[in-house]
């Protein structure tokens, strides 16, 4: 029961706003200050033909650019195959970031934006964009109103003759239109239902067009390796891994917050190097690798290289690279249920595994004694049987309890759970 007229919701949402102080973080670059140093000269060049579409195309392969929204697809190769579709072909850009623990596109957005926009404009360029559309999370208003102050800077004064159309939209605090297909549904106006595949978003996306979907922080990047070349990027991983990770750190540690690190590197160099350390009276116990949907790992696995495709043996991956780390003064068993009860609540209900099973689960995981039996025959069907990410990512950390923190499923007299 809402405490006003439900048409009148709207009138008061925009009055709390333009009440509402947009913090600008220091420093900050607008659009002048990022022209005085070089921005758009990059676009500038490409669309002049000072830059050959080829090179720049080889340049993203070669640099081992990754989604960083937390697929991985390669981006140069994604720019290719949407490139190959007929067009008109559009563009879809995720700054939805509802990952929890996730907040490393807001840090980048509010201080820089030039240098995403710049990048986006670039990949519109290389691939044949009519359009882009950007997806923002409603939650952040500080950063609607910035990027819808840069972007009419920009419109004013076009560094390029043509640019193609940017339209910005809201998302309306749904996590699961944080997945590309449930975007775009919302995008178009549409409840935010993921969509089966085949199709694929590259060949039949937005408003049934080609589509180049991306994260923010994919494009953030495009300028400086185009600049700096694929190597400088690559050169950076360590553990035999390829690049730079933008880790999003929170926890029991001292220094929380976006640490860009090389890609490998492991929780235990991230915690020593990058984190100053555990808080005092605290000592590492566990650690989430990969946001909600990423699994939680033990203290003792501290030297595995955090990456994409690194994790998957352990039953994890490291999706937007949101790292959670817990001490002994948190459980596995607490952080498995807060997640799944999550999941249940942002599950969009598409799909009977991922609907019934979230819940299921949930029931089963507040007991005091788990259906271990009960709970991996649910885990394997919906990771099998759901549609989308959510249902099938949704047991990882229950998975993770059974097989890393069995002393926690085992009751005070020390039988099994
Ligand atoms: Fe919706 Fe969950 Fe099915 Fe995904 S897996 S489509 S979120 S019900």
């Amino acid at each position: 029961q809402l405490p006003i007229p439900r048409a009148q919701v709207g009138q008061v949402v925009a009055a709390v706003l333009a009440k509402t102080t947009v913090h600008v973080p220091e420093p900050y670059i607008d659009l002048a200050t990022y022209q005085a140093h070089g921005g758009y000269q990059l676009l500038k060049e490409c669309v002049d033909g000072k830059r050959a579409l080829e090179s720049v195309l080889k340049t993203m392969e070669d640099s081992g650019l990754r989604g960083l929204g937390g697929a991985g697809f390669p981006a140069g190769k994604k720019w290719r195959i949407v490139r190959a579709e007929s067009g008109p072909r559009m563009m879809a850009v995720n700054i939805d970031e509802g990952e929890p623990g996730t907040f490393k596109d807001r840090t980048y957005l509010e201080r820089d934006p030039h240098r995403f926009l710049e990048g986006m404009l670039i990949a519109a360029w290389a691939v044949g964009i009519e359009a882009i559309y950007i997806y923002l999370r409603d939650e952040y208003h500080g950063c609607r109103a910035l990027l819808e102050t840069e972007l009419a800077a920009l419109r004013a004064s076009p560094p390029i003759e043509y640019m193609s159309q940017i339209h910005v939209r809201r998302g309306a605090g749904a996590y699961i239109c944080g997945e590309e297909s449930a975007m775009i549904e919302s995008i178009e106006g549409k409840r935010g239902l993921p969509r089966l595949r085949p199709p694929y978003v590259a060949q039949v996306g937005l408003f049934g067009r080609p589509t180049l979907a991306h994260n923010f922080e994919t494009l953030y990047w495009v300028r400086r390796i185009l600049e700096q070349g694929a190597e400088w990027f690559a050169d950076h991983g360590r553990h035999g891994r390829k690049g730079l990770r933008s880790f999003s750190v929170s926890g029991r540690i001292n220094k929380p917050g976006v640490h860009l690190a090389p890609a490998g590197i492991t929780i235990q160099e991230m915690i020593d190097e990058y984190c100053g350390g555990m808080q005092d009276g605290h000592r590492f116990y566990a650690y989430l690798p990969g946001g909600a949907s990423g699994g939680i790992l033990p203290a003792s696995l501290n030297t595995i290289p955090l990456d994409f495709d690194t994790l998957h043996e352990y039953g994890c991956f490291i999706g937007s690279a949101a790292i959670v780390v817990l001490s002994q003064h948190d459980t596995a068993v607490n952080a498995a249920r807060n997640q799944m009860r999550f999941f249940k609540e942002e599950s969009c209900g598409q799909c009977t595994p991922c609907r019934v099973g979230t819940a299921k689960a949930l029931t089963l995981i507040e007991q005091a004694h788990w259906n271990i039996a009960l709970l991996a025959d649910l885990s394997a069907v919906m990771r099998d049987a759901s549609i989308c990410g959510l249902g099938q990512a949704a047991p990882n950390p229950v998975d993770c309890v059974i097989r890393y923190f069995p002393q926690e499923l085992t009751d005070a007299t020390g039988a099994p759970a």
